[in-house]
């Protein structure tokens, strides 16, 4: 019996390469910037306001990174406040606005394609008395100008718009926005959390009044955002508690993720220097998958999009397949925004530049690093052409609709839920399933009945999809893979088990 437990899917396969092409979701940190951690770790470890050598140090760092950071966004250092991350950052200038710095307005006007962190923020808004009116978006994302100009009026004091979205890449007209809220009174917010490193950002140019960035979008460390104030635009904080940050973000500073923020902002001009080769390996990527599959859609737009972001529609396919076939291979992709994978909806980006639901479904993202390569897209193009083919796709998938209560029983079936213990504990699963988790299937496959047919069940249909795929390999020849999953049924059938 094999005694190592799978730490991923792609671990199954002993598969030679291994091709990151999800840097949208998160980049690995670079080694310039684990050394300036490594180095706070070790000589700054005092807490910032404290008044003695080793406090002052770690003051000293802080302040540095601050400036480091003003400067890759052409901002001033006293504009800049770190948080724990650019989702607690759009919180505060949301919150803040909505609730203490704007009294007699009560309207946002915000584009539908933002982040969850800005579109749940504006849900929850909208329960305490905030109206958000959401400005249309062309096909390719792209806010539609001449309606915001409509929507804005007396009541709004806030427009809300991101630079670069991270589904799609498309980038939006910030500054011609600005012109606009500003002549109508209003402030204008800008996540920038995909922009930093793969665009130049300068936000006096842009003229907003707010932007939000995230370290871990451009080789930094996760835990730290930035959150831009213009010099005179009002804000409260979030979290209260000491006077850090100029008492708009209490809490000790976590001096070494600030550390790494500001050695990630200092290597932005070299992010920016690969840009153009890496525009130049997204567009070899998609000539080479049009190649294969001509029916392919093409959703993030050629001209004005972030260099590295491709989002395609690959017709009869579903994504969250597609993602774990080509996790077999070495490669990662995102079905969507990561922040929102648990939900399982097709993505509210998609389907605002007018997507079906089901296109919507069958659509990937693709997002280059810069590190990314020739050989990477090579490999890439290949092992796409493998898995696009519909009849390469091997794994039998059945549908919520195709399995019944009856089946449940498990008379016929042997339904396995393969999800981790942590998420059977937190979400309920399907009567009278068997459980092994997907990572410790190599260790049970002994238990495994031979003589029925297994259904893999997992909360969302990619963990189940990535397991029967691997049961097919050890020989089990009738399994299959509830499509969508857990989540799925429960969507069609309710409460009804
Ligand atoms: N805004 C955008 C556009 C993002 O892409 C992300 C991360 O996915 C965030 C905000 C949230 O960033 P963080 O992970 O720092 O909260």
């Amino acid at each position: 019996m094999e005694l190592i437990q799978f730490k991923s899917i792609g671990q199954l396969f002993r598969h030679k390469r291994r091709v990151y092409l999800d840097s949208n979701a998160t980049t690995a940190v670079s080694r310039y910037v684990r050394q300036r951690m490594n180095h706070t770790l070790k000589h700054a470890y005092g807490n910032p306001s404290s008044l003695y050598e080793v406090a002052q140090k770690a003051a000293r760092l802080v302040e540095e990174a601050r400036q480091k950071v003003a400067q890759s966004i052409r901002a001033q250092p006293a504009e800049i406040t770190f948080t724990s991350c650019a989702t607690e950052a759009n919180n505060q200038v949301l919150k803040s606005l909505s609730l203490y710095c704007a009294p007699n307005r009560r309207t946002i006007v915000a584009s539908p394609i933002e982040h969850p962190s800005v579109m749940e923020t504006l849900r929850w808004l909208q329960t305490q008395g905030i109206q958000v009116k959401y400005c249309p978006v062309d096909h390719q994302g792209r806010i539609a100008i001449n309606e915001l100009e409509k929507l804005i009026d007396t009541n709004t004091f806030l427009v809300c718009c991101m630079l670069a979205n991270n589904e799609l890449g498309t980038i939006q007209p910030i500054a011609a926005i600005s012109e606009i809220a500003h002549r109508h009174g209003a402030w204008l917010m800008s996540d920038c959390a995909q922009a930093l490193g793969k665009i130049p950002i300068d936000v006096v140019q842009l003229g907003v009044d707010y932007a939000t960035f995230s370290a871990h979008k451009l080789h930094g460390p996760k835990g730290i955002g930035a959150l831009y104030v213009k010099n005179g635009c009002p804000i409260t904080p979030l979290v209260h508690g000491g006077h850090q940050e100029d008492g708009l973000r209490a809490g000790t500073e976590s001096v070494h993720n600030i550390v790494g923020f500001g050695a990630a902002c200092d290597q932005v001009n070299q992010l920016l220097h690969a840009t153009e080769r890496i525009g130049r390996l997204r567009a070899e990527l998609v000539k080479k998958l049009q190649l294969i599959h001509p029916e392919m859609q093409v959703n993030t737009p050629q001209e004005g999009s972030l260099p590295n972001t491709l989002n395609l529609t690959f017709p009869g396919i579903d994504n969250t397949g597609m993602v774990a076939a080509l996790d077999f291979s070495g490669i990662a992709v995102s079905a969507g925004s990561a922040c929102s994978m648990p939900e399982n909806k097709p993505s509210q980006v998609l389907t605002a530049i007018g997507l079906s639901e089901q296109e919507a479904r069958e659509s990937i993202r693709i997002s280059l690093g810069n590190k990314t390569n020739r050989r990477d897209i090579l490999y890439a193009s290949r092992i796409f052409a493998q898995q696009t083919r519909k009849q390469t796709l091997t794994v039998n998938l059945v549908t919520p609709k195709q399995l019944t209560l009856e089946d449940l029983k498990g008379e016929m079936n042997y339904i396995l839920d393969v999800r981790p213990a942590a998420l059977r504990k937190k979400y309920r699963g399907l009567i009278h399933s068997h459980a092994i988790s997907f990572f410790e299937l190599n260790l049970h496959l002994k238990d495994l009945p031979r003589n029925k047919p297994i259904l893999l069940v997992c909360q969302h249909g990619n963990l189940s999809y990535a397991a029967t795929y691997y049961l097919q390999n050890k020989g089990f020849t009738n399994v299959s893979s509830l499509w969508r999953g857990i989540s799925g049924w429960l969507e069609m059938y309710g409460e009804a088990e």
